[in-house]
């Protein structure tokens, strides 16, 4: 998904021992392992749901078919919010208590039996800021990820087992009234003509699929067919129809790319994208897509890139734990300039640096990738941009044979199913050999690499001593051993030196047959350092800025939400900066609203700097999208 919204929350964690094919470093506290399995497998969720939007309910059965994972089982439970169950068919009794739908079957069940449950259930579904259900007024829709409590959302909807584990195929019945068209996962499988005023719209997808990607969202859509490959659907708004035809020109290429990269498109259903207000999210073969994109630019390809290559990477291999969102986040991050690459190298590397390199160096996280503790740090720029360039580093040392041999190794063995970094790690290394110098280093240690290079030369005879020193002086303690190149411009032709910096306060000596008038580090931004920044690009926030402040959503249009990681109630006073340093906007935020209201300002990177009595001060990033 993209656009995050990122709220500052208290979690319970309860740390039940957990198989690791990998050992996690000590210290790191994975905070989303809470959420062990159940002793089930569901295998197949049908739901029936019927929307009064006036009234913002929801009349819903779901029928659930599951196996046991243990023998004798007799309870258990699934996953329900803000909804009130009256029956389940199949169980002797059932309870519910938050979110947790307790269920007490009539006798002990066997790992060969098959239980079906019929669950009854009614309410008003809610959201959870970003993740959930929500009655917009044009729109009714489920968003199936969350940045708050669980990143699993589909318990706002529907009875589940709400893990990114467990996979099941689906059946959807939706009815809603005749002037509405109800979209949902996987391929159409019928409207049915209830003869009252409303119609069902009836859905169905074959393969396993989390329930965090199960959604349906019901507008008065225009339905569109691409007419240059068969599979492609957009759902617009009938208003949208022009612009949607002109934003989403070049999606047919997309899917093209990565085909010839990752393989085909996994799923036997179509693929489209869907019109909603909030933002953009990969469910399963319906790409959510925020409706101010489709604006009859191609603007924000990057963005319909980036979820359509999460068909792949989440929707078909997906995080077996949260904690690893990175093998869906970074590599749907790193898809965005795979994208662009199909303009040419240049583009390829110019996206790597200003839309993927940068904003991570100037968000000022240095967090290890794998063992996030906050959602904060889960929904990160660490996630997504210092994960892609994680991999955009990996594809230059492994070369693109074996990079994308190991990828598709690792997809081919863990499609339809779950993954884990050590997976990644091994089909990598059996492409290339040894990786966990630099996954240990990259991914499970902190930060990037700050370098302080010397360089000197002297006339020896007709040659030229060249003498280059090298230091890592980051403030992390992880060292990153790389290959590192200097570029020698001179009198003779340029010169290209390359050497693995594997220890501190490294010196070597090259004679070059000419003399040098320049020596450059890493001239083809190899790597993820902060020379990428370069002096003059360097944007720094206002000074005196301390702590941690998020902002939700960020990137961000209209408005973001201040979530301040101190005392709650104290007044903020609240200074948006542009990049050079001025002031664009002061407002004074009182703790019953942090809500910031950004209308009127272009679309751009600003610094949000808050202060509280007392002088507390905190400020953040905040990107703005011209929408
Ligand atoms: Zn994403």
């Amino acid at each position: 998904m993209h656009i995050l919204m990122i709220l500052f929350a208290m979690y319970n964690p309860r740390f039940n021992p957990m198989i690791l094919t990998r050992p996690l470093s000590p210290g790191l506290q994975p905070l989303y392992q809470e959420f062990d399995l159940e002793p089930i497998d569901v295998q197949h969720y049908d739901l029936s749901i019927t929307i009064d939007r006036e009234a913002e309910t929801i009349d819903a059965t779901a029928e659930v078919t599951l196996v046991p994972t243990e023998e004798n089982l007799t309870n258990f439970r699934l996953f329900l919010r803000e909804l009130t169950v009256s029956q389940v068919t199949g169980a002797s009794s059932f309870s519910q208590d938050g979110d947790s739908l307790f269920i007490t079957l009539p006798g002990p069940a066997s790992t060969s039996d098959t239980i079906d449950l019929v669950i009854d259930y009614a309410g008003s579904p809610d959201h959870e800021s970003w993740g959930g259900f929500h009655f917009h007024p044009y729109v009714t829709y489920q968003m199936g990820v969350g940045f708050v409590s669980d990143p699993s959302m589909g318990k706002y909807m529907f009875p589940c087992h709400d893990r990114p584990a467990d996979k099941a195929s689906y059946d959807f019945h939706i009815t809603v009234p005749d002037t509405l068209y109800a979209v949902a996962n996987g391929d159409s499988a019928g409207v049915t003509d209830n003869m009252d005023g409303t119609l069902t719209y009836n859905w169905t997808l074959d393969q396993p699929m989390s329930t965090y990607l199960a959604a349906i969202s019901v507008a008065d859509y225009a339905v569109l067919h691409d007419s240059t490959d068969s599979r492609i659907f957009y759902y617009v708004y009938s208003w949208d129809v022009d612009d949607a035809l002109a934003s989403f020109v070049h999606v047919d290429q997309m899917l093209s790319r990565y085909e010839s990269l990752y393989g085909a498109y996994p799923w036997d259903c179509r693929f489209s994208y869907v019109q909603t207000p909030l933002g953009d999210m990969e469910h399963l073969s319906q790409v959510f897509h925020i409706a101010s994109a489709v604006n009859g630019s191609t603007n924000y390809d990057w963005l319909l890139a980036h979820e359509m290559s999460h068909q792949w990477w989440g929707d078909c291999v997906t995080e077996r734990y949260w904690t690893e969102v990175w093998l869906s986040e970074s590599f749907a991050t790193f898809s965005e300039a795979v994208w662009m690459e199909s303009y040419g190298e240049a583009e390829y590397l110019d996206y790597i640096i200003d839309h993927i390199m940068k904003p991570y160096l100037n968000s000022g996280e240095l967090f290890s990738i794998v063992g996030a503790e906050t959602p904060a740090e889960l929904w990160s720029n660490t996630t997504y941009e210092k994960g892609a360039s994680v991999l955009y580093m990996l594809r230059i040392i492994m070369g693109d044979t074996a990079f994308f041999a190991g990828l598709n190794n690792y997809f081919a063995n863990h499609s339809y199913s779950t993954a884990t970094t050590a997976d990644l790690i091994g089909y990598m290394e059996a492409e290339y050999g040894e990786l966990d110098w630099f996954f240990d280093q990259w991914v499970y240690g902190e930060g990037y690499p700050i370098y302080d290079i010397s360089t000197s030369w002297v006339q020896q005879g007709s040659d030229w001593e060249l003498t280059i020193g090298i230091d890592q002086i980051q403030s992390v303690s992880t060292f990153f051993t790389m290959p590192v190149d200097f570029l020698v411009e001179g009198s003779g032709p340029d010169t290209l030196i390359t050497f693995t910096n594997d220890v501190q306060n490294q010196e070597e000596t090259f004679t070059i047959p000419f003399e040098p008038t320049s020596v450059e580090f890493d001239p083809y931004t190899k790597i993820l350092s902060s020379a990428v920044l370069g002096i003059d690009e360097q944007t720094t926030p206002p000074s005196g800025g301390v702590g941690t402040m998020y902002l939700g959503p960020n990137p961000a249009s209209g408005t973001t939400v201040i979530n301040w990681q101190g005392t709650g109630n104290m007044v903020l006073d609240v200074r948006v900066y542009d990049i050079s340093g001025r002031v664009v906007q002061s407002s004074v935020l009182q703790p019953s609203s942090r809500t910031l209201d950004l209308t009127g300002l272009s679309a751009g990177t600003y610094f949000v700097d808050a202060v509280a009595p007392g002088n507390m001060r905190q400020t953040a990033r905040l990107v703005l999208l011209d929408l």
